[in-house]
């Protein structure tokens, strides 16, 4: 058998992932069984300007062990892959490279500017989807689709007709938040709303006809030039003989009325508010109450207009600010300034303080739609959010409290709205242009120039990907899909926007289950960020360590936050070298054995009174050792806990269970506890029989392990001896050889065998305390020693007796006695075991006695410094009180271990006497 000595993670990730999506493995089509149940996972899809980052690599990491359990548990299963158009981030991107050219976006015009970004597609587009397949991702990549492929965007001029036909989308001027930079409106949710030390302007306006002022408070001085009203509340006494009044508005001809509104808050400010409907929401909301005009003063390039008077026009509204202040103070009319904290909303891409500006958009009425998502809710529980809480409270309320969608984008580069207008400005909502023009009678149309917001689409990703609005073999297959794997962060801008879509055109939830992820921190435990350069890049991870080591790392990360931590990859890398070491032994020792499943099913031998025997070389039968029985046990409890743990989400757990058993058990304990039979010389049945039960064990464990760690799993297995199509899952039965569609382990709990792992547990406890004295005692390595057993319990002395020749092997006993009580010379190493038993390792003539007193002597003088450096820590107020609870608690634990340690010592010193 020929296998590296050391495991190459490059060399199996460049090859399997190539076969396995070469031979059709990812794609449902693989799974011939008529009755599979089927799984399904749609791709939250990365913007096509994206590459890979840790908070990918973490959900592809879930979504794909999920995938591959399902597929090898006989699921007939999708991932489906695929990429979003990311409006703005595709088109700035795309700017970029043109102002590099010298050249802007409207040197181009629209066709040639959109043409242009397909080509960028083409060329540098979708890096991800190179980057996925690094990470051994099993998408169906027959299956990919773009949120702009001419197939989705039917579905969302469907859509948007449905809707718009239902009265559910409308075009309307409101106030909306206005990105000066990227000339684009924005809707609430990609707006960041931060306090931010500012200043409160009191500005007063002079009564007409009256010796007095009205004083107002504002934030944004420079939008008084477009106030058309003072409001006050009609309850507060202190404006109550002003309403009706007028106020003359400095620094204009212009003059405004006071007016009575029970929405203004007496107690901000002066109580009197200046209404300015053309540059905030709420005054809009005002103004259409009252009817009163709409003046805009700031355009939107957020410089001032015509309008705002002949000394500010075309200034820049910080620049407007300075001067209408500047003004006021002049006149006497600035009553005061003072230091004020506000919220401001900013681009949540380029950061640019938003301008609220009155313009004419197309929005979504959400309150049907939030009905139906509320009542999906109510009446099934659907989704279900994982973790439940604190998310299914979030997104409910979040959905009670839903405002109307901004859904139109001064974009080109997007779905255009299929509204065409005719001259006479009438409004025509189409499927197409064709359709357009039949309905208005005319050819003469002009396209509305926006494009939809895109989450529009990605509102209908679930469905449209499978082909929606056709009653597609897929749609009815796929859809509503198992579970949706995404980060809290775009719980409202997608999880509950697909919900409401579903509802309203599936008249269903598009999925399950919603698992949020956690968040992947850097080590200082700040987000990961572009801007401040601390990412950690996953392909860097991959390199160094492997993929295999870094999904097992990520996979545990589950729906907490966590800190990056690297030490964590290098010890599951050290695992990957493990299980490497482990195969390869067995492979090694692996001549006249063979992979058989039928090894693998023992009778418990506790329950039945006929063990099952095995035919030896030498014609005497044997019953199955108690080591085989354990193991078998232990793997079957396993593959139990395995499944619980996926069926549950809790990645963690079954990767800790997974860790323990290759390690500890398999590697630790079942190959040592064997060694002697499966390396004998002589090709016996005996012999042969041990490979093929050690191959076989090891086999199962890959399998268990492969949704985890795809590559080493399948490397490995592709060179066990006996494996064949037969390994396979039966509804694989068009497929070559391969893990990935072998039949997930499920653990059979009757071959879960109490007693046996209970006396396997007995002597390994019994090997590992003789260990420990080995090596505290120092003695040297090819010593062999006595090893004295008292047991009062006459099970607990069975089972040690039944084992004294693997014990005496495994730790180089020259004796092993076994009594009901322990009698052993003074100078003696002590243990206690479980079940009440001691043991004794004399240490007469195996070590110079006065040199490891005083060795020891050595040692109890360090841990003794150790603990008064520790205590005095305790002493001090400063440490107790500051430092985290954790750590102090971290201090006491060590000197009471440092105490207990002493105290051995003390007693050995004193034994050796
Ligand atoms: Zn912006």
């Amino acid at each position: 058998m020929d296998i590296p000595k050391q495991y190459d993670p490059k060399q199996a990730e460049l090859h399997h992932y190539e076969r396995w999506e070469t031979a059709g493995y990812f794609a449902p089509e693989i799974n011939k069984d008529p009755n599979a149940p089927v799984f399904t996972i749609v791709i939250p899809p990365p913007n096509v300007t994206g590459s890979l980052h840790m908070g990918h690599a973490l959900q592809h990491t879930i979504m794909d062990v999920m995938t591959r359990h399902k597929r090898m548990c006989g699921y007939r299963t999708l991932w489906l892959p695929g990429m979003d158009h990311a409006g703005i981030s595709t088109q700035l991107m795309v700017n970029r490279e043109l102002k590099k050219e010298g050249k802007s976006r409207n040197d181009l015009g629209r066709e040639k500017f959109v043409e242009r970004v397909w080509q960028w597609k083409a060329d540098s587009g979708g890096q991800i989807t190179v980057q996925m397949r690094r990470e051994g991702a099993s998408v169906d990549w027959s299956r990919e689709r773009f949120t702009m492929d001419e197939d989705l965007s039917r579905a969302v001029r469907e859509v948007f007709v449905r809707l718009y036909e239902d009265g559910m989308i409308y075009r309307g001027n409101r106030v909306v938040n206005w990105c000066p930079q990227d000339q684009t409106v924005l809707s609430d949710l990609e707006v960041d709303k931060a306090p931010q030390a500012g200043k409160l302007y009191y500005l007063q306006y002079p009564v007409k006809g009256r010796d007095r002022r009205i004083t107002v408070a504002t934030t944004r001085p420079e939008t008084m030039l477009g106030d058309t009203a003072v409001a006050v509340n009609p309850d507060d006494e202190r404006f109550r003989d002003l309403v009706g009044a007028t106020v003359q508005l400095p620094l204009t001809n212009r003059e405004i009325p006071v007016i009575a509104d029970e929405y203004v808050d007496m107690e901000f400010g002066t109580g009197a508010v200046k209404i300015t409907p053309a540059h905030d929401p709420n005054d809009y909301e005002m103004g259409l109450r009252h009817k009163l005009p709409e003046v805009v003063v700031i355009d939107q390039f957020a410089k001032m207009t015509g309008d705002a008077g002949e000394q500010f026009a075309g200034l820049d509204r910080y620049k407007a600010r300075e001067k209408v202040v500047e003004e006021f103070e002049q006149r006497g009319l600035l009553e005061k300034v003072v230091d004020y904290e506000f919220s401001i909303s900013r681009c949540e891409r380029c950061k640019t303080v938003i301008e609220p500006l009155i313009s004419t958009q197309w929005f979504m009425r959400m309150d049907q739609l939030r009905d139906l998502a509320l009542e999906l809710m109510s009446q099934k529980h659907k989704p279900a959010f994982v973790p439940e809480v604190p998310y299914e409270r979030i997104y409910t309320n979040w959905l009670e409290n839903l405002r109307d969608w901004t859904i139109s984008r001064q974009l080109w580069w997007g779905h255009q709205i299929p509204a065409w207008y005719t001259k006479d400005g009438e409004v025509v909502v189409a499927r197409s242009e064709a359709e357009a023009q039949e309905k208005a009678g005319t050819s003469d149309l002009t396209q509305d120039q926006d494009v939809l917001d895109t989450w529009f689409s990605s509102a209908l990703w679930p469905f449209s990907t499978l082909g929606w609005p056709n009653e597609t073999q897929d749609l009815k297959t796929f859809y509503p899909s198992s579970v949706l794997v995404t980060a809290r962060d775009i719980i409202f801008l997608w999880v509950s926007r697909m919900v409401m879509m579903g509802a309203k055109f599936m008249q269903r939830e598009p999925f399950d289950d919603v698992f949020i992820t956690g968040t992947i921190l850097d080590s200082q435990g700040q987000r990961m960020s572009k801007t401040k350069m601390n990412g950690v890049d996953p392909v860097e991870v991959f390199d160094k360590y492997g993929v295999d080591a870094t999904r097992l790392t990520l996979a545990q990360v589950g729906t907490t936050d966590i800190r990056w931590n690297e030490k964590q990859v290098e010890s599951y890398r050290n695992f990957a070298n493990k299980i490497w070491n482990a195969a390869r032994f067995c492979l090694l020792n692996s001549e006249g054995a063979s992979v058989d499943a039928g090894l693998l099913v023992l009778g418990p031998q506790a329950s039945s009174p006929a063990p099952m025997t095995i035919q030896t070389g030498d014609g005497n039968t044997r019953g199955p050792s108690i080591q085989d029985r354990w193991i078998i046990s232990r793997l079957n409890r396993t593959a139990v806990s395995v499944n619980q743990s996926l069926a549950g989400y809790q990645f963690h757990e079954a990767v800790q269970t997974l860790y323990h058993f290759f390690w500890d058990d398999f590697c630790d304990w079942y190959i040592e506890l064997t060694k002697n039979d499966v390396t004998a010389e002589e090709a016996t049945a005996q012999r042969n029989n041990a490979r093929s039960r050690v191959i076989t064990v090891l086999e199962q464990a890959l399998r268990l392990l492969h949704p985890f760690m795809p590559y080493i799993t399948e490397d490995l297995w592709q060179r066990l001896p006996g494996i064949g199509k037969q390994s396979l899952h039966p509804a694989y039965t068009a497929a070559e050889p391969t893990i990935m569609l072998a039949a997930f382990p499920a653990g059979d709990s009757s071959l879960i065998d109490d007693q046996a792992e209970w006396e396997m547990q007995a002597t390994i406890d019994l090997i590992s305390r003789v260990r420990n004295i080995r090596s505290e005692m120092n003695i040297k390595p090819g010593e062999r020693l006595r090893v004295l057993v008292g047991a009062p319990d006459e099970r607990l002395r069975s089972v040690y007796e039944s084992a004294t020749t693997q014990i005496s092997r495994l730790v180089r006993a020259s004796e092993v006695s076994i009594s009901d009580h322990l009698e052993a010379p003074r100078a003696s190493a002590r243990a206690v075991l479980v079940g009440g038993a001691e043991l004794a390792v004399p240490l007469e003539g195996l070590i110079d006695f006065d040199q490891e007193r005083q060795r020891l002597r050595r040692e109890q003088e360090k841990l003794q410094a150790e603990a008064t450096k520790l205590e005095a820590q305790l002493q001090n107020p400063n440490f107790v009180e500051r430092a985290p609870a954790e750590r102090v608690a971290e201090v006491r634990d060590r000197i009471a271990d440092i105490a207990q340690r002493t105290s051995q010592l003390q007693q050995t010193i004193e034994n050796l006497q």
